[in-house]
């Protein structure tokens, strides 16, 4: 846990989310700022800044991030057409210093991103 960290404070209740799913390891909730109908975060509870952070030491964890994603995707009933995305850093766009995987569908996404 960082003091200072807001997705720290979601995972440990003190800041209220919209939850879409927890466990021990890992926790779901809607974007506040959604940028596509169903826009999630699948977040682990240990903090990591981000992506950038993380070692083999995490291996299980991140897989069972995706995996959680992918399940969570299909009961959304986007399983069909959704993307993951990992920011990491300011210039990528990274605003929430805790590691963070956005789940994104129900809409056509383009390619490149912005
Ligand atoms: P990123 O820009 O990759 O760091 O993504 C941070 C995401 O967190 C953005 O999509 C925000 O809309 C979202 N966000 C920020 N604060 C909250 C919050 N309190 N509850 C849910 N989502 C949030
Ligand atoms: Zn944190």
């Amino acid at each position: 846990m960082s003091s200072d960290c807001l997705f720290c404070k979601i995972a440990n209740g003190t800041i209220p989310a919209n939850k879409l799913y927890e466990d021990d390891e890992l926790l779901a909730f809607w974007d506040i700022n959604p940028q596509a109908p169903k826009h999630f975060l699948v977040i682990p509870k240990k903090h990591l800044t981000g992506p950038g952070a993380v070692t083999s030491k995490e291996a299980g964890l991140v897989g069972s991030l995706i995996a959680k994603a992918g399940e969570l995707a299909r009961q959304q009933g986007i399983g069909d057409g959704f993307r993951l995305v990992l920011n990491n850093g300011i210039e990528a766009g990274q605003t929430v210093f805790h590691l963070h995987l956005h789940v994104l569908g129900g809409r056509a996404l383009g390619w490149p991103p912005g």
